[in-house]
């Protein structure tokens, strides 16, 4: 029999629940990943989609070898080439280009592990000391991040556990049951106690489907919302006057804006009964404790930034944030005391500021020419835990980009994925379960160490050791470009007065709990440069920007455009994590194809049956998929599920094919979810 052993790691994707995972292994082969019964947030439980994470890390088309592009650009054609020549091709090439202008090197990169070694570890040492562009990675969360950072001081919020004790729970923008499962579990606790539960989303998810009420309101009218609520808390003064005066900066300018919002107002501009939004108010007012989980979905449009300030003003007005479960969470990313410079290490740009790009408009970034404004032409691009050419949006025109002949691209991936097709150079990465890393979270407070449970499969290497051979060929010769993913771990918490995470209780446990007040906000002391809730915003202000939240008409607002009548959202299929996972044939079945959902009455007024297929397109492509008449669609939205790998779908394209690259009020984020589109039966398949 062979001997098994068990060990501890950390789920890598971009998921707010951060689990504490535990690797069996027998005989050098992972059999098992299971969550860690010890860790309170993971109590032992997993998504289905990290519950089969062995099928990923054993699947047999994972890239197990260096690989060379023999074919044209995006055909897929690649021939296996030993690491040496890889290495010395690639690092050729990237002297040449640096020669003339390093900035023409362009890392792309987000979070395909959210590990802060295997993410932008090595990765960041290696781009800095080469003088590369950098990079805004701001394809998720940027608008309401830079909306707590302006009202409250930082991603920071209440504790997700208390959300258990909660008396009223708002799930905004969140389809927790899919997306933050572990969350879920304290709402059920919660109910259980008698809690009342509200969901406000533009699509009925499985987690509207649990809830008491369901606000179902347009795309992009969130911060109208807020604002009637901000109104109706202050007609029927339900409001803590002392915490308002004590912990809180500009309440008359928000008292004089928030009563420009009647509830009648906001209903017209969000789309829902007057009386749902009074309602809500009422039991927001009145209610103590009472929590907000907010989510990123709201954010992905023109006015997502101004829409999470007006809903974080939301606990400083009632007080809420005294209680414990009270108060509000998007990420508590920003409560982690991560030493980044120690780990990235930014001194290696040794004075120089490159440019910078967006990984946004990576589609209409590739296709520009030198110039003045924009700097010089992209050369090369290394691509590693991403696949933009199915998540950044307007794929037509990233397609576009990453077919340039002169385009040299290096790919670093588990998987054959649609940007690897057009890569020149294909590099194996390892998976979760073969490398080091260590994990903040933005759904919880602890830090999880991940230990590598096998040896690299095949010839994959850890990203960290790839870019370290790639410094090494480039002639990098600072020591930090030696320092083994071990010590990456180490200096990710190290600080000169103290390591603020005792490294050997991860070693022992997995995890550790930071320490922090239950109610972190109880008597203000926002890390807000006032130190209080900066309902205005003297930052903004200064930069010329609108210094309270108001709400913002989307950049494709819903009758701006006859030919395109239809609000569309993409918000992730259960089953997929972005474009992880699509490749997991046992997931994939069970999403069965690309699916746009439906309201009956829109449907019915474009002919279109349940089950047929339909092309969904706008003035920037178009894209067939299966239309499921459904209840999970309100009148005038589409749900476009997302999102599928192109080459996986029914005509090569996915539905960022009409995604825009416009940018967010705040945080320069996307739009996803700010995009007007058309959808007809498909007359190839109707015929
Ligand atoms: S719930 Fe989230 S963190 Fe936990 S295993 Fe699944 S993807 Fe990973």
């Amino acid at each position: 029999m062979k001997a098994s052993t068990q060990v501890r790691g950390a789920c890598p994707h971009d998921c707010p629940d951060t689990c504490s995972l535990i690797t069996t292994v027998e005989g050098g082969v992972a059999t098992r990943v299971q969550g860690n019964p010890d860790h309170p947030q993971t109590a032992g439980v997993l998504c289905t989609k990290v519950s089969r994470y062995t099928e990923r890390s054993y699947h047999p088309e994972r890239i197990l070898q260096p690989l060379k592009r023999v074919g044209p650009k995006g055909a897929g054609r690649f021939e296996p080439v030993s690491w040496d020549g890889a290495l010395d091709a690639i690092t050729t090439r990237l002297k040449e280009i640096a020669a003339r202008n390093p900035e023409a090197i362009a890392p792309y990169s987000y979070a395909g592990t959210m590990g802060l070694v295997q993410a932008e570890g090595m990765a960041a040492r290696f781009f800095n000391k080469l003088g590369a562009s950098l990079l805004e990675r701001t394809i998720c969360s940027a608008a309401g991040g830079e909306a707590l950072m302006q009202t409250l001081g930082g991603k920071v919020g209440m504790k997700v556990e208390y959300f258990a004790e909660s008396k009223l729970i708002v799930i905004w923008g969140s389809n927790s049951i899919a997306s933050n499962l572990h969350f879920w579990r304290h709402v059920q606790e919660a109910k259980r106690n008698g809690a009342r539960i509200v969901c406000i989303d533009p699509r009925k998810t499985e987690t509207a489907d649990k809830c008491h009420e369901h606000i179902a309101l347009r795309p992009g009218t969130d911060a109208a919302l807020a604002l009637a609520l901000i109104h109706e808390l202050i007609v029927h003064d339900w409001l803590d006057h002392d915490y308002i005066a004590r912990h809180t900066v500009g309440w008359e300018q928000l008292k004089a804006r928030a009563l420009l919002w009647p509830p009648a107002r906001a209903a017209a501009v969000c789309g829902v009964p007057v009386a749902q939004i009074i309602a809500l108010a009422r039991d927001y007012g009145t209610t103590t404790p009472a929590a907000i989980r907010l989510n990123y979905g709201m954010q992905r449009v023109r006015g997502g930034g101004n829409a999470a300030r007006a809903i974080a003003c939301l606990p400083a007005l009632t007080g809420a944030w005294r209680q414990r479960a009270g108060g509000l969470l998007l990420s508590s990313s920003g409560m982690f005391p991560i030493n980044k410079a120690a780990v990235q290490r930014p001194d290696l740009l040794a004075g120089r500021w490159p440019r910078t790009l967006n990984m946004i408009t990576i589609g209409d970034d590739l296709l520009r020419d030198s110039s003045q404004s924009f700097g010089p032409k992209i050369e090369a691009l290394i691509v590693y835990n991403s696949n933009p050419v199915a998540v950044a949006p307007e794929s037509g025109k990233v397609v576009q980009g990453f077919e340039r002949e002169d385009l040299f691209t290096v790919v670093l991936e588990h998987f054959q994925t649609d940007t690897a097709d057009y890569a020149d150079f294909i590099l194996p990465a390892t998976t979760q379960l073969e490398h080091w890393d260590i994990h903040a979270s933005y759904g919880h407070t602890d830090v999880l160490l991940n230990r590598p449970a096998i040896a690299p499969v095949g010839q994959a290497r850890p990203n960290s050791a790839i870019f370290r051979a790639l410094a090494a060929r480039m002639g990098f010769t600072e020591p930090c470009f030696l320092d083994d993913d071990e010590t990456l771990c180490r200096a990710a918490f190290s600080h000169p007065d103290g390591d603020k995470v005792d490294f050997q209780e991860l070693l022992d446990k997995g995890f550790a709990t930071l320490p922090m007040a239950d109610a972190p906000f109880a008597d203000g002391a926002f890390p807000t440069p006032s130190g209080k809730c900066e309902f205005f915003s003297a930052r903004l202000a200064a930069q010329g920007l609108d210094g309270l939240p108001d709400h913002l008409d989307n950049h494709e607002t819903a009758g701006s455009a006859s030919a395109f009548p239809l609000a569309m959202i993409s918000p992730p299929a259960r089953n997929f994590l972005n474009s992880t996972f699509v490749n997991v044939k046992s997931l994939r079945d069970i999403e069965g194809e690309p699916l746009l959902e439906i309201h009956a009455d829109d449907a019915a007024a474009r002919g279109i049956p349940d089950g047929a297929v339909v092309r969904v397109f706008n003035h920037r492509g178009s894209y067939r998929c299966k239309a499921e008449i459904s209840k999970r669609a309100r009148p005038g939205v589409v749900n476009g599920l997302g999102v599928w790998w192109r080459k996986l779908g029914l005509d090569g394209t996915n539905v960022n094919q009409l995604t825009s690259q416009q940018l967010t009020d705040l945080g320069r984020g996307p739009v996803f979810y700010d995009c007007l589109v058309e959808v007809q039966l498909d007359e190839a398949t109707a015929l």
